[in-house]
């Protein structure tokens, strides 16, 4: 008989909120995670003083109503920390000229001229079928998007969002309700990390760190996975939570029209390089994020929303295909610091998605596929990239697959 009820490849939040969800109903849970740590792209990056900063994602609001279930179930809502007065301020980096700017200001970065020319028009055209870029640029004036909008979004993604869908599945803009227990956007003492790391820890759930999974097949009425270090582990339960072409790679073997359906869906590299600067050597005005116009970088986010007195933390992430020299080169550039000023640098690597128009439709073929079967897929390529949208898809997948879905 299988020891595990369920188990679940992946360890970023979409396969431990999925892994969260199934251990809550009882369910005996074994997550494998192919890294060392789990959280994926919440990636509290720590130093050995005891600062942190982000190198993955920095930021959660009171309309993540799923994943605060988790913050609250797993016991770590008394570490969610207000943002602070850094959290209104960005710079906007055009060829060398740096602009710091509160939301207000952005907009004077406008051409109202063009725009004007544009809204009447823009605004009678139907919002549907239509790409982030085809409706801003009608909106607004190509001018404008290019200038001003295009990159302001595409740090959202950390690569040009212009062909992302409008509305719908993939789209970055979701209306979700608040929760008025919990300030409007907030991070954690430690981290985003502290929450991967609290919902790891649910009573029936086994975390296996360093493992990753090389191939998954069907095993009678349900699945086996093998393993990196050589194990076959049976369960009636499977869920995939990892990036979509390791999904794609895992599931052609066995599960051929379902991996044909991902691969589908575009991905984009994310190179992603953090440091930490003593105070005294930061030249930059305290701000979240600041974003480049045609750059190698599409955002640099900085710890200044929960300020430290000795440090400053930043992480840029970079658009693919640089060498690191390119990459260090230009942080030290934009710092304005030697590397030996550096305290600490981290790197990472990671991939999202690039949802196109008909991102709706390759979503409804793989949920038609896994109609009826224990095999869940979740992660950040269904409805959106936000922590939110893969909770949301994981919380979904149990209802679909577990007792209350039986
Ligand atoms: C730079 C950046 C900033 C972001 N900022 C925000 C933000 O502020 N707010 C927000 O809501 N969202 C943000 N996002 C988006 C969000 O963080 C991600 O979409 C989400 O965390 C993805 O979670 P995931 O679990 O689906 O995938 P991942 O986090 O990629 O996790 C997948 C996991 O699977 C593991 N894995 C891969 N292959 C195997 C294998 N064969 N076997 C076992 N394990 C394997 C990986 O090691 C990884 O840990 C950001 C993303 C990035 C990259």
């Amino acid at each position: 008989m299988a020891s595990h009820d369920v188990v679940v490849v992946g360890g970023g939040i979409s396969g431990l909120s999925l892994a969260w969800k199934a251990a809550q109903d009882g369910q005996r849970v074994l997550l494998l995670e192919r890294s060392g740590r789990v959280g994926g792209s919440l990636h509290s990056e720590r130093t050995a003083d005891g600062y942190w900063f982000e190198l993955g994602a920095h930021t959660t609001y009171n309309s993540y109503g799923a994943f605060l279930d988790i913050v609250v179930g797993a016991g770590v809502a008394g570490q969610v920390r207000e943002r602070g007065p850094a959290r209104s301020r960005m710079g906007l980096l055009t060829h060398g000229e740096y602009r710091w700017l509160t939301p207000p200001r952005v907009l004077l970065q406008l051409n109202w001229l063009e725009a004007a020319r544009h809204l009447p028009l823009g605004l009678l055209s139907s919002k549907d079928g239509q790409t982030i870029y085809s409706r801003f640029s009608r909106l607004l004036g190509r001018g404008n998007y290019d200038r001003v909008l295009g990159p302001f979004l595409a740090a959202v993604p950390s690569q040009r969002a212009d062909g992302f869908p409008l509305s719908g599945p993939g789209s970055l803009f979701k209306k979700r309700p608040r929760r008025k227990d919990f300030i409007r956007s907030f991070g954690f003492d430690g981290g985003l990390q502290v929450v991967a790391e609290a919902a790891s820890r649910a009573t029936g759930l086994t975390v296996e760190t360093g493992v990753g999974v090389e191939a998954v097949a069907r095993q009678g009425a349900g699945f086996s996975v093998t393993t990196s270090d050589g194990r076959t582990i049976a369960a009636p339960a499977l869920a995939l939570a990892v990036p979509s072409e390791v999904a794609v790679t895992l599931l052609r073997p066995q599960f051929g029209e379902l991996a044909s359906h991902l691969a589908s869906i575009g991905t984009a590299v994310v190179d992603s390089l953090g440091v930490v600067l003593p105070r005294a050597k930061a030249w930059m005005p305290e701000c979240a994020f600041l974003v480049p116009v045609d750059d190698l970088f599409f955002s640099c986010v900085t710890r200044d929303p929960f300020p430290d007195s000795g440090h400053r933390g930043f992480a840029f992430h970079f658009r693919p295909g640089l060498t690191r020299a390119e990459r260090l080169g230009r942080v030290l550039e934009v710092l304005r610091v030697t590397e030996a000023d550096l305290l600490h640098l981290a790197e990472r690597r990671c991939s999202l998605p690039s949802p196109a128009l008909g991102h709706g439709a390759i979503v409804a073929e793989l949920d038609h596929h896994l109609a009826g079967g224990r095999l869940m897929l979740t992660g950040n390529y269904f409805d959106g990239l936000s922590i939110e949208d893969c909770v949301a898809r994981s919380f979904a997948e149990w209802r679909r697959v577990g007792p209350a879905g039986a």
